[in-house]
């Protein structure tokens, strides 16, 4: 049935990307969404495995330059956000595997420096699952809200004050946090990973929603991160993977932008630029790759017929 599908719709080449894998979610991420297991995350490589040749940067590279032609079907496997298990839990999986990847880091956290404002709200969240109910509604109070939890995971990267005074009412110290637990990958992990073959790219400087900056800032969002890395790797590769979405960014950004690829996270889609790959999110939910990928093509095959399947800018 797969099968069909890929053949039906010509998509053969499809670029499935995770944040995490997990047995045991961390603080910063388990109020934002489940992390898939290592056993949940096996059985998803095996699937593709069963349909899709394991594909590399180059193999990437050379099916843009034969615009996009290719006779069998493949996948190009990539991770956002640089996470420490990154290095601990994916690295060893691939490797016994033979599957190449992406790793696309935030410049701003490599080495623990800082970190996501959305893992900060999830510590928060966390925060105020341990107090009493009557300090819950206090803090509610004094935010004006009913409901503190989706009033934190309303705030945007603009609010990042509104976040930082909120730990300190709670007592909460970043800056420990990211010292202990230290979720971030660090410069010899990402050199060593380099070493093994795997490709690292940029994920803008400290992760902002592209739609609520302006274009100077996009791009300096963009470039800054992505002579970072090539300076760190010192790889000739600039590949760059848009923090949450690509989603209202206009022509002129993709004009001015010195990237060699560009990946994106709208699914099986094409783009009206050439150097833009679109990737499928695979943690939805409780969602195995299976599901996740045969809802994908089907998506396609329906926005066929209202020839929704281009990315216009
Ligand atoms: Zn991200």
């Amino acid at each position: 049935m797969l099968k069909t599908l890929i053949k039906l719709t010509g998509q053969k080449v499809i670029f499935p990307f995770y944040h995490i894998v997990s047995d045991d979610t961390p603080v910063h991420i388990r109020n934002l969404y489940r992390a898939k297991s290592q056993k949940e995350f096996i059985e998803d490589l095996d699937f593709l495995l069963q349909y899709y040749q394991p594909m590399d940067l180059s193999y990437v590279k050379s099916y843009l330059n034969q615009d996009k032609k290719r006779t069998k079907p493949g996948f190009y496997l990539s991770f956002d956000d640089g996470l420490s298990e990154m290095y601990h839990v994916v690295r060893p999986i691939l490797i016994s595997k033979g599957i190449p990847a992406a790793f696309f880091c935030n410049t701003a956290f490599i080495d623990n420096k800082d970190m996501f404002f959305r893992y900060k709200i999830s510590i928060l969240i966390e925060e105020i699952h341990k107090l009493q109910p009557s300090a819950v509604k206090n803090i509610e109070a004094l935010l004006q809200t009913q409901d503190i939890k989706s009033y934190l995971l309303s705030l945007k990267y603009g609010n990042i004050n509104t976040i930082n005074s909120l730990a300190n009412t709670l007592n909460v110290r970043f800056d420990e946090y990211l010292k202990q637990v230290q979720p971030y990958l660090t410069t010899s992990q990402l050199a060593e990973m380099k070493n093994d073959g795997f490709n690292i790219g940029a994920h803008s400087i400290d992760h902002p929603y592209f739609a609520d900056i302006n274009e100077s800032e996009q791009l300096r969002q963009t470039s800054v991160s992505l002579d970072e890395i090539q300076e760190l790797t010192h790889s000739q590769d600039r590949i760059f993977a848009f923090p949450f979405t690509e989603y209202g960014v206009s022509s002129s950004f993709f004009k001015s932008v010195s990237a060699d690829m560009i990946f994106g996270t709208a699914g099986i889609k094409k783009d009206i630029d050439s150097r833009v790959l679109h990737r499928i999110p695979m943690e939805e939910s409780r969602k195995t790759a299976s599901q996740i990928i045969y809802k994908q093509y089907l998506y396609f095959m329906v926005k066929a017929f209202f020839n929704k399947n281009m990315r216009k800018r």
